[in-house]
């Protein structure tokens, strides 16, 4: 399994600590001679595009201040980059969407943005994307051929940052997790060299990239998926007040996760400002099948719930309109900062939990903030692939919890701590895991909420793959513990 390497034996390093905080201490030399190899850009702190490339799309990032951005536009661009972090002993940041929760697509190291390195190819049943793909750009051109791979439906999230960690989405009980349908991926790793691994090349690192592949093992550059004919989908929405939320919840527990596979659905409940979009609890879903099959589910639901809803709307698309299409690019609220936390949940909720959990969104919302907590039902095609059939280790989920908090101006603080009272709540009724796409940075073990008893042998493939730590898990980097 051992690969050569191309590391320069005596190649100077700089040490750390000439690249952090705002400064960049390198000789230009350097770093000119990484401009000149390069088809994209090399951004340096004094040049006036810094400010916007040294960016995230998560503003409480703002401050950090990478000694140089390489805007990737060719492969080799990601190869001299790579070899270069490692030759200085510089910490390599990759981003492509800039959404990453932890930051860890940017700090005081080299930032490796892959957003110019975007495409999509469709070919027959598989798509081809470039590493810094966004997820609308790649579900536009799918669409255009007819075809569907799951994904979430934000469109400024990157492929690669969604299918590495999971991904979950509106049919997905249907289709699976996206990594379930990645099938190839080509990856510059630590010392250089590229490699496309699959199911038969390098197999470990294949199993490893899906549900850890945040960073860890090398750069991304191309992903490779089988397709599915995108079928019609009929999108829901059923909304109640706000007194309904605790009973909304009860019922859907026990519907959304044990419904046929055609359905994923979510169910949410806000508090705090209101959302003009959403009724305080609402259940939406996604049903691939003939439009009047999924009448008679949500009528279930309904009679569980006791009380109709005040909004029931049903669309039909033309075809699987679902990835991309709900939320704009340039719509990621304006870069507001929104707070998530995510738990997955084994069992169902005692009526006494629901009224916690309740009680706790309400609990002194600041003027101006706005709660969110979202169930996302999980088995169907989630949970059939066996556990060890890649890292991604929670299959066994019956649901995820999202909560998302949006802070009023300037209260930051006490809705962090707000959310950790709820979170204060549904934390003791949690499986303890939880999805490696939201990650926290301070969870007690994150080894064991992530990668669960993939965390060893993820482990080793790591140092196999990146002995020199070049990348090297984001959590072990960011995680306080
Ligand atoms: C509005 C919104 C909605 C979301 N909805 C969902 C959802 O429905 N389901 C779900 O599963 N997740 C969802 N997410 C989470 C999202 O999938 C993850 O945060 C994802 O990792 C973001 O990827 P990115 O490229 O946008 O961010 P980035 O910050 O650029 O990257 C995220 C992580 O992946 C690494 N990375 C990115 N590209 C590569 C690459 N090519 N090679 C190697 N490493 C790479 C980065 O270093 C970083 O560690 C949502 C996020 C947001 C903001």
């Amino acid at each position: 399994m051992s690969l050569d390497s191309t590391r320069a034996e005596g190649a100077p390093r700089i040490p750390r600590d000439v690249v952090s905080g705002s400064g960049l201490r390198a000789p230009h030399r350097v770093w000119h001679r990484l401009g000149r190899g390069l088809v994209g850009e090399l951004i340096l702190p004094d040049q006036n595009e810094y400010d916007t490339a040294r960016r995230t799309a998560d503003p409480r990032f703002d401050t950090a201040t990478p000694c140089a951005v390489v805007r990737c536009a060719h492969e080799d661009d990601v190869v001299h980059a790579v070899d270069f972090a490692r030759r200085w002993g510089i910490r390599a940041h990759v981003r492509a969407g800039g959404h990453c929760p932890l930051g860890s697509s940017t700090g005081p190291g080299l930032v490796i943005d892959l957003s110019p390195l975007s495409g999509t190819v469709v070919d027959g049943d598989t798509a081809w994307c470039a590493g810094g793909t966004l997820t609308g750009a790649f579900t536009e051109a799918l669409d255009a051929h007819g075809r569907t791979v799951p994904t979430g439906r934000c469109a400024s999230v990157g492929v690669a940052g969604h299918t590495l960690g999971g991904g979950t989405g509106p049919t997905g009980r249907g289709h699976g997790f996206t990594l379930d349908s990645l099938t190839g991926a080509r990856v510059v790793l630590g010392d250089g060299h590229v490699v496309d691994c699959d199911a038969d090349h390098h197999p470990d690192l294949f199993w490893a990239l899906r549900g850890a592949g945040h960073a860890a093992y090398g750069v991304v550059t191309g992903l490779t998926f089988r397709t599915r004919p995108a079928r019609p989908v009929t999108e829901f929405l059923l909304g109640w007040p706000a007194d309904c939320r605790a009973r909304v919840l009860a019922a859907w527990q026990t519907w959304g996760p044990h419904a046929p596979d055609e359905l994923s659905t979510t169910a949410t409940i806000t508090a705090g400002a209101p959302d003009p979009a959403l009724s305080p609890a609402t259940v939406s879903g996604s049903w691939l099948g003939e439009p009047t099959g999924v009448e008679h589910l949500v009528d279930d639901l309904v009679a569980a719930v006791g009380q109709p809803p005040r909004v029931r709307t049903r669309a039909t698309g033309a075809r699987n309109t679902t990835p991309g299409s709900a939320i704009r690019a340039d719509d990621v609220g304006a870069r507001s900062l929104v707070l998530r936390r995510h738990e997955f949940f084994d069992r169902p909720l005692d009526a006494t939990a629901l009224d916690g959990i309740t009680a706790a969104m309400d609990r002194g919302p600041r003027v101006g903030e706005h709660r969110r907590l979202t169930l996302e039902a999980m088995g169907g095609a989630y949970g059939r692939p066996a556990a060890e059939s890649a890292a991604f280790p929670h299959r066994e989920a019956l649901f995820g919890a999202l909560s998302e908090f949006r802070p009023a101006v300037g209260a930051t603080a006490e809705s962090r701590a707000a959310q950790e009272a709820l979170h204060g709540v549904l934390r003791p009724l949690a499986s303890g895991a939880a999805h490696p796409n939201h990650p926290e940075a301070d969870r007690a073990d994150w080894r064991q909420t992530y990668h669960g008893a993939h965390h060893a042998r993820l482990e080793e493939i790591r140092v196999h793959y990146d002995p020199d730590g070049v990348f090297g898990f984001p959590l072990a980097q960011t995680a306080r513990n």
